[in-house]
């Protein structure tokens, strides 16, 4: 049993049909039915790609693997047995002989007062189509009013980490923005949306190739974004960001992209953490559980190429790790022999938007247009379904004005920074869409 269907998820699922060959139940338990392409979710945010397109069939394209939906809240590990609640509030509980747990991360969250009333965090769909809207609105709102101050606290937003997140979202998020300005009549003469991006770090992508950093930095400024690095925010509130230089922004979009966390059920387990990630040893097995694997954001894996650390949380180890865990779990049935993991970073792709991105594919940096097809092919080779979709998208976006209009179909208290569950939308109430 396969708790989680996201890159780890899913790669462990798919390795582990056709290792088995129908020689074995596997079962897949997921809030939802699609796995998420998440590195894409800023382009959703955009206006870039329409929200289906990152989001890939599981029963479609996991055939030996049977779905079920729901959401895990307790595992009980001496009696082998996952409990969980249905998308429609049923509990349910399924017994494994083998578990698998994947189940990513959640918005990292930071004792600053305001912040967890007044922003919003960028992890799963309903983020990033509320994001959307979010901007769409305050642009048409901002258009109509006729009070100076209200237009310029509308068309300032500000971005909260400047990490592979927060740096995405800000540079699509700028040229969102300024294309929408263009197109209303109330705002095409005034000055271009504003877009502020904070990090408490000395520089852009904090963790990443400086050569990254510097391409993005030049980037962002050139739209015009306000780069603030060693600022990070004293206070949030319904009119603003109070910094801690004592600088106060007027604005009504805050986007918290400050990191991640794992998922809470790994708390829950009452198994040994680092940072808050299961342990588990280089075969992802759980030390003394020898029917646990855990890898992916939710575990701590030793990273066999830098001793004594463990792998970041990145889409690119999950995935591989999810292959390595099917393998294993295949092995401990007697099929084939147990492998450790081990990966060399093979560099990493920021998409700046436009023909940007900032790239450094086998440690080799490019920036500019070749970044940005490296980027995007790398996007299209790296996804499991969808692809001709979402080259047809870019395609359109290449030739047509994007759309500006917003569904409005999630409200800000239906994104919730502080949720268990970023992937699905807060229903009246304050329970998830699952209970
Ligand atoms: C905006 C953004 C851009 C990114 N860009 C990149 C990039 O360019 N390159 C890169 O390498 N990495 C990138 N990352 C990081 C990457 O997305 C994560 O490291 C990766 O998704 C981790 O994979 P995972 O399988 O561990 O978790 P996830 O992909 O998060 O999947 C976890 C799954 O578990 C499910 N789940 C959670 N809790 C439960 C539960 N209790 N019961 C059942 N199911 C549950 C979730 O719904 C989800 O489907 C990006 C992240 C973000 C947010």
């Amino acid at each position: 049993m396969i708790v989680g269907a996201g890159f780890a998820g899913f790669e462990c699922a798919r390795t582990l049909s056709r290792l088995a060959r129908g020689a074995a139940e596997i079962v897949l338990l997921n809030p939802h039915d699609y796995f998420l392409y998440v590195p894409l979710l800023p382009e959703v945010a955009a206006g870039i790609l329409e929200p289906r397109r990152i989001a890939v069939s599981l029963t479609r394209n996991l055939p030996g693997t049977r779905l079920v939906l729901g959401q895990a809240h307790d595992v009980d590990l001496d009696a082998r047995q996952v409990r969980y609640t249905d998308p429609e509030g049923e509990k349910g509980a399924l017994p494994y002989d083998r578990l698998v747990l994947t189940v990513g991360s959640v918005n990292k969250l930071l004792p600053v007062p305001g912040v967890a009333e007044h922003a919003h965090g960028f992890r799963g769909m309903p983020e990033a189509l509320y994001l959307r809207d979010h901007v769409t609105r305050q642009i048409e709102l901002a258009g109509a009013s006729e009070d100076p101050a209200e237009r310029s606290a509308r068309t300032t937003f500000v971005v909260v980490g400047a990490g592979y997140t927060g740096t995405e979202v800000a540079a699509h998020g700028v040229l969102f923005s300024a294309g929408l300005a263009r197109q209303n009549a109330g705002l095409k003469d005034g000055p271009r949306p504003r877009w502020l991006l904070l990090d408490v770090a000395d520089r852009l992508l904090p963790g990443l190739d400086e050569r990254l950093s510097h391409t993005a930095d030049r980037v962002l400024r050139s739209r015009g974004v306000d780069v603030r690095t060693r600022t990070s925010v004293k206070e949030a509130t319904a009119d603003g960001v109070l910094l801690d230089d004592g600088e106060f922004i007027h604005s009504r979009s805050l986007i918290w992209c400050v990191g991640v966390r794992p998922d809470p059920l790994v708390d829950s387990l009452g198994l040994p953490t680092d940072k808050g990630r299961l342990c588990v040893d280089k075969f992802l097995g759980v030390p003394g559980r020898p029917e646990v694997f855990a890898c992916g954001d939710a575990a701590a894996v030793p990273d066999l190429t830098r001793p004594g650390e463990v792998t970041p949380m990145t889409a690119q180890h999950a995935q591989r790790q999810g292959k390595v865990a099917a393998h294993n779990v295949a092995a401990s049935c007697g099929r084939g022999s147990p492998r450790a993991y081990q990966h060399h970073d093979l560099g990493f792709m920021v998409d700046l938007g436009g023909s940007q991105a900032a790239a450094n594919p086998l440690h080799l940096p490019i920036s500019g247009p070749l970044a940005a097809a490296v980027t995007r092919g790398y996007h299209l080779m790296a996804m499991p379904g969808n692809r001709v979709r979402v080259a047809a998208d870019w395609f359109l976006d290449a030739v047509l004005p994007r759309s500006g209009v917003q569904l409005g179909l999630l409200n800000s208290w239906s994104v919730p920074l502080d949720t268990e569950a970023p992937e699905l939308p807060r229903l009246p109430g304050g329970e998830t869409a699952r209970t």
